[in-house]
């Protein structure tokens, strides 16, 4: 039995179509890591949902008129589409709709209240006289008082990542009709973050792993003071409060979106044979829990979580929380508002997922912002993934098919006796280096360097296309039988352990090879190992494993950018 792996991955908001921003911060390389992990034989439990709640949804329901859980739904059906289109392999991704997670965030507010973490007061709230009622986070706007971008939410600042309080806001003025607010007494529930300051403190310290933005940015952020924080908020959807007497508020969006990482894993837990198994993820401290969020989410899953965690007692805090910086989208900011976005059910419509994933991994906005352009979208499927690896891995099986009776050269074929001699002849440099790459991949990916990981991955393929250039069996057959059989089984061979290396990055085409080189089952259920490949395995008949773009599709994405999901 390998090691136990929780692997939580942001909530989406279910207000609107994901976009690649999102996958590019939060959704692929959790992907990748559950993948990588499954293949080494670890149990990974990777968790997600939609966040039905808050103001984003009821904001876009109000404009929309339509009921907010219509919203919700709609687009919770929609991304479970694209994560099966997309390969996004969650274990569950539910929703924070269901009675489950309510009953759990309830559990969750109790016990924080009865320990005195979470306390009552008496608070001013914004109100607009002009729509009679209060507004929290993203019902007013102003200007930040940080960084003094404008366009500030309520609950956020987009800019310089800083929650808020409307309060906070200069300018504030009510999202609907521009009034602006009055201020109004209202009874509240606060979270005593203040209490946590010590022991988060201490805790941050000893997180040298984590990434240096992720690092920094807590570090900074504990340095400034920690403020309690309200957790309810004068709305009528949401969780509802565990008390009577409240029924008018709900808790605030955030406080429970987060604790969708305990609900989610109890209700994968119940789906199962045993209810109790949700204790084996989270209260056994030898599994580590990793948080894949985008940066504008750090503060959340560093600081307040792990407090809410502390608090609660007796569950893990995170092991990591490996942020993204942001991706920016043919050299200018990504707007949702503005549909400066590349919208994923668009994308999935018109190309395969794995070029997609490709481009993600390889220009992965890790340590600082990366750039998405069409132009470079095309040029690394045709060059990379076409031209390099394609065309290795196509060459080597076709030839091979045609040439050796659809079978991997056997022993014969190369003029050998047996595994012993093969083996002690055998291996070239070529495949020497493909065992140290597998090892380098698995150091890399198991500390989440996802690009660092793939470039390694990619370079072996560059390597090996050039070894069959060189030993061109093609035209050696002609005088040598053996030698072309052997230079195409060293190539075949080295496929086949690009095949596992590049499975967590391209499923879908590495899933394919998989077949094509004539191995059953799943490419997980080899292991993360360097593989042996079985003179005179019978090959399936290949196929091209990716397609070249044309490049007249590059005007024409640019010009569909501006305009909404068409989907
Ligand atoms: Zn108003
Ligand atoms: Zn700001």
């Amino acid at each position: 039995m390998g090691e136990r792996i929780l692997i939580g991955v942001a909530w989406p908001y279910a207000n609107g179509p994901l976009h690649l921003g999102q996958i590019a911060g939060a959704y692929l390389s959790p992907d990748i890591f559950a993948r990588y992990h499954r293949t080494k034989g670890n149990e990974v439990l990777m968790v997600s949902g939609s966040d039905q709640h808050g103001t984003p949804i009821t904001l876009r329901a109000e404009q929309e008129r339509r009921k907010p859980e219509e919203i919700a739904s709609q687009y919770h059906q929609e991304f479970l589409d694209s994560w099966q289109k997309l390969g996004i392999s969650f274990d569950l991704f539910t929703s924070t709709g269901t009675a489950n997670h309510a009953e759990v965030s309830q559990d969750f507010f109790t016990t924080l209240l009865n320990k005195g973490y979470i306390y009552k007061a008496t608070v001013s709230q914004p109100f607009c006289p002009q729509c009679q009622r209060f507004l929290t986070d993203r019902y007013v706007e102003g200007t930040c008082p940080y960084c003094h971008s404008a366009g500030a939410r309520g609950d956020q600042c987009d800019d310089c990542g800083k929650p808020l309080n409307p309060a906070e806001l200069i300018d504030l003025k009510c999202s609907f009709c521009s009034t602006t607010p009055q201020f109004r007494d209202s009874e509240h529930f606060f979270l005593r973050l203040s209490a946590f300051r010590d022991r988060l403190v201490a805790w941050v310290k000893q997180q040298t792993h984590w990434r240096q933005n992720v690092l920094n940015f807590t570090t900074r952020y504990l340095e400034g003071g920690l403020k309690d924080r309200a957790i309810t908020r004068d709305i009528d959807w949401g969780v509802p409060l565990p008390l009577a007497g409240f029924e008018g508020k709900r808790i605030y969006v955030w406080f429970e979106a987060v604790i969708g990482y305990l609900s989610a894993t109890k209700e994968w837990a119940k789906s199962g044979a045993d209810e109790e198994k949700w204790r084996c993820f989270w209260q056994d401290d030898t599994v580590r829990s990793y948080y894949f969020i985008g940066k504008d989410n750090i503060v959340f899953h560093t600081i307040i979580w792990p407090a809410m965690l502390m608090g609660y007692g007796n569950l893990n805090l995170p092991y990591d929380v490996p942020a993204n910086e942001f991706l920016t989208i043919e050299g200018k900011k990504l707007s949702t508002s503005r549909h400066w976005a590349v919208w994923l059910p668009d994308y999935l419509e018109r190309y395969d997922p794995d070029p997609l994933r490709y481009l993600l991994s390889i220009s992965m906005p890790e340590t600082s912002d990366t750039d998405f352009s069409w132009r470079e979208f095309v040029r690394r499927n045709n060059d990379e993934l076409v031209a390099t690896y394609g065309n290795l891995v196509h060459r080597a099986l076709t030839f091979t098919y045609r040439s050796f009776n659809g079978c991997v050269p056997t022993y014969e074929d190369m003029g050998i006796k047996n595994t012993r001699e093969f083996k002690r002849a055998q291996y070239t440099q070529l495949e020497l280096n493909s065992f140290t790459i597998l090892k380098n991949m698995d150091e890399l990916l198991s500390k989440c360097h996802f690009k660092q990981a793939l470039m390694e991955a990619m370079s072996l393929a560059h390597e090996a296309n050039r070894y069959l250039e060189e030993k061109s069996p093609w035209k050696v057959i002609k005088e040598d039988r053996q030698a072309a059989a052997k230079s195409l089984y060293v190539a075949l061979s080295v496929i086949s352990q690009l095949r596992t290396m590049l499975y967590p990055f391209l499923p879908f085409s590495s899933q394919k090879l998989h077949g094509f080189l004539g191995f059953k089952g799943n490419v997980e259920d080899g292991g993360w190992e360097w593989h042996f490949l079985p003179p005179g395995q019978k090959l399936l008949p290949p196929e091209p494993l990716f397609s070249k773009l044309d490049e007249g599709l590059i005007e024409e994405e640019i010009g569909r950018l501006g305009q909404g999901c068409h989907k």
